[in-house]
C-alpha cells in the first residue's frame, strides 16, 4: 500500500461470483495493494447472501455483506426466504438489507412479484433498523411510490449503480437517498447522463463501487485481457469521478469513506499501520 494515498471502500461487489473462484486470494491482494481497504459484498439471493456472509467472515474487518433478493429473483421471494434473510441480517457483519428494488428493463420476474418482494425488504429493513441497498432500472415511478412512504422509518437508503440524469438524481436526493457510482461513469457515450449528474451530487451523499465482476470501466490504461471487473479498479473509477467534480482524488476518497462509514456504521479498520 502506498504512503499518503487515502484508502477507499467498495460499497458493492460480487466476490462470490464464480469468476472469482480460481484466484480470489490474488484479487483480494490486488485490491489491498490498490488501497481498497474495505469491501461490502452484495447479497442478491438467499443463497448468495449466505455465501457473501461466509466470505465476509473469512475476511472479518475488511469485508462486510448485505442480505437481500435482487428483483431478478423476486419470484423466489417466499415467507421462508424472508425468515432466512432476517436471521442473516442479525449478524454483525451484515450491514444492509438488499440488494432489492425493481428492474423493469430485464423483467426477469413478474412486476407484481418484484413490487411485493421490494415491499417486504423495506419492511424488514425498518424492523431491523438497517439501511437498504437499492437497485432500480427502468422502474423509476413505481420505485419511488414504494420507497417514498417507507423513507421516514428507514435507517438510510443508497441507490446503487446510479446511472441516470440530474432530474432523476434530484428526485432521489429529495427523498434523502445516497447514490453509489460505478465505472459506468468512465464511458463517455453510454455514461453521458450520469456524467452530468456526478458533479451535482452533494459531498455528503456520494459513495463509490465497482459492481465487480460486472461493469468493467471502459477506459482502463492497460486494458486487461479478461473482461472481469475487480475491486482494484475502484481508485480508477474514483479518479474519474473526482475529475468530473473538480475535486482532488484525496478529497473524494476521504469524503466517500466518511459517508460509507457513517451510512453502514462500519467499524474503523483494525490494522492502520500504513
Ligand atoms: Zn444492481
Amino acid at each position: 500500500m502506498s504512503a499518503n494515498v487515502p484508502s477507499v471502500i467498495d460499497i458493492g461487489l460480487n466476490l462470490t461470483h464464480k469468476s472469482f473462484q480460481e484466484d480470489l486470494l490474488e484479487v483480494v491482494e490486488r485490491a489491498k495493494q490498490a488501497d481498497v481497504d474495505r469491501m461490502i459484498l452484495t447479497g442478491s439471493s438467499v443463497e448468495g447472501s449466505q455465501d457473501a456472509l461466509n466470505l465476509a467472515r473469512r475476511y472479518s474487518g475488511t469485508m462486510f455483506s448485505t442480505a437481500g433478493i435482487h428483483p431478478h429473483h423476486a419470484a423466489d421471494c417466499q415467507t421462508d426466504s424472508l425468515t432466512i434473510l432476517r436471521q442473516l441480517a442479525q449478524e454483525k457483519l451484515v450491514v444492509a438489507i438488499g440488494e432489492c428494488g425493481l428492474d423493469y428493463f430485464r423483467d426477469f420476474s413478474p412486476r407484481e412479484a418484484q413490487r411485493s418482494c421490494f415491499r417486504r425488504h423495506l419492511d424488514l429493513a425498518q424492523e431491523l433498523q438497517l439501511p437498504v441497498f437499492l437497485h432500480e432500472r427502468d422502474a423509476h415511478d413505481d420505485f419511488l411510490s414504494l420507497l417514498e412512504p417507507a423513507m421516514p422509518d428507514l435507517k438510510g437508503a443508497v441507490v446503487h449503480c446510479f446511472t441516470d440524469s440530474p432530474a432523476v438524481m434530484q428526485a432521489y436526493l429529495n427523498l434523502g437517498c445516497y447514490l453509489g457510482i460505478t465505472g459506468w461513469v468512465c464511458d463517455e457515450r453510454r455514461g453521458e447522463a450520469l456524467r452530468q449528474s456526478v458533479p451535482l451530487i452533494p459531498d455528503d451523499r456520494l459513495m463509490i463501487e465497482t459492481d465487480a465482476p460486472y461493469l468493467m470501466p471502459r477506459d482502463l490504461p492497460q486494458s486487461p485481457k479478461s473482461r472481469r471487473n475487480e475491486p482494484c479498479h475502484l481508485p480508477h473509477i474514483g479518479r474519474e469521478i473526482a475529475s468530473l467534480r473538480n475535486q482532488s482524488y484525496e478529497r473524494l476518497a476521504e469524503l466517500t469513506t466518511r459517508n460509507t462509514e457513517r451510512f453502514f456504521e462500519l467499524p474503523k479498520p483494525e490494522n492502520t499501520t500504513s
